[in-house]
C-alpha cells in the first residue's frame, strides 16, 4: 500500500489528477499520521479532523466533475496559528488569545480554501512569533523530529516539524526575521520568505508590519513554488500588497531542477559566515557553493558591511512595531480577561494590567518594554531613528551586491538544532539564530532555505540560504531547485529520508512511561 504521507505535494497532485487516490484518502492519511506521532512532536495546537475531511470530500467532487480548483486541489495543508482562520481557534501561541475563534479568514487562508486545500489544523509557534525555538509558546514547545530533545526552530517550529515528520505535505509559516527559513534549516525542510508585499498580510496577526511575510513550508522547492503561486499576488485588503503579477515561480523551479547553473552569478556574502557559525554548517555551505560552481555558476565574494548591524537594528524596529501592535490586547473587546485580585471595583486599566500580566509571556513583555522605550520621546532619534538609518544602509548594501551577483548565498542558521532548554533563558543567544536571515526582512527581499546536508556528529541538518532582489522570487526557486536536485543525486534521495523514523518507543515518555 502506498504511504501517501511520504509523498511530495507535487506527487500527490499528480496522483489525484491520475485518479490514483482521493483527497479524502490523503487527508485521512495525514490525520492518521498526526494521531500516531504528534503526541511526541507536538507540532499542532489544533487539529480540525471534521473540517479537513469535509473540504476533502468537496475536493473529490470537483475532481470527479473534472473541475479542480487549482493544481493543488485536494492536497492537505497545516497553517501557522498566527493566521486568522474563521471558525478555527487562532491563539498565536499566547494565553491572551486562548479560545479566540476569528470571525474571518486571512487572505492566504481564503486562497487556500478557494484552491481546494483541506486545512488539517493550526501549528504551534513562539508566542506572537517571537523566538527561534517554539519554547516561547504558551502551550509548550514543539520537538524536532530529527531528535525529540531538540528545538525545531522558531517561531514557526510547528509548521516545519509537521512537514518534516510527514504529518502534512505542506504548511504555511510567517517570517519576520527568519521564522520560516531558520526552522527549515534545522528540520531539513524548505522554507521561503517571499518579497515583502508579494503575499497578503491581511489576517496575519502582526508582529512587525514592515517585516512580516507569509510563506511556504514544504519538503521540496517545487512544492514551495506551487504553494506560493496559490497564496501570492495582489490583495486590495493589504495596503502594502504589490499590485503586480507574480513571477512564474513553478516554471523557475522546474527550470532549476535540470541542475544547469550556467550564467548564474552567485554572491557569497562575506559578513554572513565565519565567527559564530558552526564548523559543520560552514562546511556544508562551502560544499554546496562548489556544487553550484560545478553546475556552471560563477561565484563572487560580495561585502555587505552594514549587515553586522542588522541584528541590533532589527531588535529596535521589531519591538517598536510589536509594542504598538500588541496594545490591542486590552481585555476589552476579545481574548482573555482577568479580573485583578484584591481590587474592589477595578478600573478598565486595572483589568488591562491584570490581563496583560497573566496573558503575555516573558519574551513578549520584554519586547513591549524594549519597544516602548525605543519609541519614547527623547529616545526616539537615538534608537528607533538610528535603526531606520541602518535599515536604509542595509538596503543599499543589497542593491550594490545585486549589481555583482544575481543571488546572494549564506548558511541559513549559524548552528544545527540545539537542545530544548539550552538557550531559552538567554535572550541574546536566542536572537543570534537569525543573524543571517534578518537582513532580508529589513530590506524586503525574498529568500529560501534549502537543506544543505547533515552538519554535525549527531547527524542534524543545516540549511543553505539564497536571497534575490525584490520581485525576483523566481531566482530563489531556480537556484534552490538546482541545488536540491544536485544534492539529491549526491545523496541518492531526499535528506529527510535520513531522519530517524519516529518509532513507538519515541512516542512514549521514558521518564514516566506515558504516551508523550
Ligand atoms: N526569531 C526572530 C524573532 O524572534 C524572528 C521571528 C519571526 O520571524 N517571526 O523575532
Amino acid at each position: 500500500m502506498t504511504d501517501w504521507t511520504r509523498k511530495t505535494a507535487a506527487e500527490l497532485a499528480d496522483a489525484l489528477t491520475a485518479g490514483e487516490t482521493t483527497s479524502v484518502e490523503l487527508t485521512q492519511a495525514s490525520l492518521d499520521r498526526i494521531a500516531a506521532v504528534d503526541g511526541a512532536v507536538r507540532a499542532f495546537l489544533h487539529v480540525d479532523t471534521e473540517g479537513a475531511l469535509a473540504q476533502a470530500r468537496q475536493s473529490d467532487a470537483r475532481r470527479t466533475a473534472g473541475t479542480p480548483a487549482s493544481p493543488l486541489d485536494g492536497v492537505p495543508i497545516a497553517v501557522k496559528d498566527v493566521l486568522a482562520t474563521s471558525g478555527l481557534p487562532t491563539t498565536c501561541g499566547s494565553r491572551i488569545l486562548e479560545g479566540w475563534i476569528p470571525p474571518y479568514d486571512a487572505t492566504v487562508v481564503t486562497r487556500l480554501r478557494a484552491a481546494g486545500l483541506p486545512i488539517l489544523g493550526k501549528t504551534n509557534m513562539d508566542e506572537f512569533a517571537m523566538g527561534s525555538s517554539t519554547e516561547h509558546s504558551a502551550y509548550g514547545a514543539t520537538h524536532n523530529p530529527w531528535d525529540l530533545d531538540r528545538i525545531p526552530g522558531g517561531s514557526g517550529g510547528g509548521s516545519a516539524a509537521a512537514v518534516a515528520s510527514f504529518q502534512a505535505p505542506l504548511a504555511l509559516g510567517t517570517d519576520t526575521g527568519g521564522s520560516i527559513r531558520q526552522p527549515g534549516a534545522v528540520t531539513g525542510t524548505v522554507g521561503v520568505k517571499p518579497t515583502y508585499g508579494g503575499v497578503s498580510r491581511y489576517g496575519l496577526v502582526a508582529l512587525a508590519n514592515s517585516l512580516d511575510q507569509v510563506g511556504p513550508v514544504t519538503r521540496t522547492v517545487l512544492d514551495s513554488a506551487l504553494l506560493h503561486e496559490i497564496i501570492g499576488g495582489h490583495d486590495p485588503m493589504d495596503s502594502t500588497s504589490i499590485d503586480q503579477p507574480l513571477q512564474p515561480l513553478v516554471a523557475a523551479a522546474r527550470q532549476g531542477a535540470n541542475g544547469d547553473m550556467t550564467g548564474v552569478r552567485i554572491g557569497v556574502v562575506k559578513e554572513l559566515g565565519g565567527d559564530g557559525y558552526q564548523a559543520g554548517v560552514l562546511a556544508r555551505f562551502r560544499e554546496s557553493v562548489e556544487l553550484l560552481v560545478a553546475a556552471g555558476a560563477e561565484v563572487v565574494e560580495v561585502s555587505c558591511p552594514s549587515f553586522v548591524h542588522a541584528l541590533a537594528a532589527y531588535y529596535l524596529i521589531l519591538p517598536a512595531e510589536a509594542s504598538s501592535n500588541l496594545a490591542k490586547f486590552d481585555a476589552m473587546r476579545y481574548g482573555l480577561r482577568v479580573l485583578p485580585e484584591h481590587i474592589d471595583n477595578p478600573s478598565a486599566e486595572d483589568v488591562m494590567r491584570a490581563t496583560r500580566d497573566a496573558g503575555f509571556g516573558d519574551e513578549v513583555k520584554r519586547r513591549i518594554i524594549l519597544g516602548t522605550y525605543a519609541l519614547s520621546s527623547g529616545y526616539y532619534d537615538a534608537y528607533y531613528g538610528q535603526a531606520q538609518k541602518v535599515r536604509t544602509l542595509i538596503s543599499r548594501d543589497f542593491e550594490a551586491a545585486f549589481t555583482q551577483a544575481d543571488v546572494l548565498v549564506s548558511p541559513t542558521a549559524p548552528t544545527t538544532a540545539f537542545r530544548l532548554g539550552e538557550k531559552v533563558d538567554d535572550p541574546v543567544a536566542m536572537y543570534l539564530n537569525d543573524l543571517a536571515t534578518i537582513p532580508a526582512n529589513l530590506a524586503g527581499v525574498p529568500g529560501i532555505s534549502v537543506p544543505s546536508g547533515l552538519a554535525d556528529e549527531d547527524g542534524l541538518p543545516a540549511g543553505f540560504q539564497i536571497l534575490a532582489p525584490a520581485l525576483a522570487d523566481d531566482r530563489v526557486y531556480r537556484v534552490g531547485a538546482a541545488l536540491e536536485a544536485i544534492l539529491r543525486d549526491k545523496w541518492g534521495g531526499p535528506l529527510l529520508d535520513r531522519a530517524p523514523e519516529l518509532t513507538p518507543v519515541d512516542l512514549v515518555d521514558a521518564s514516566t512511561g506515558d504516551t508523550r
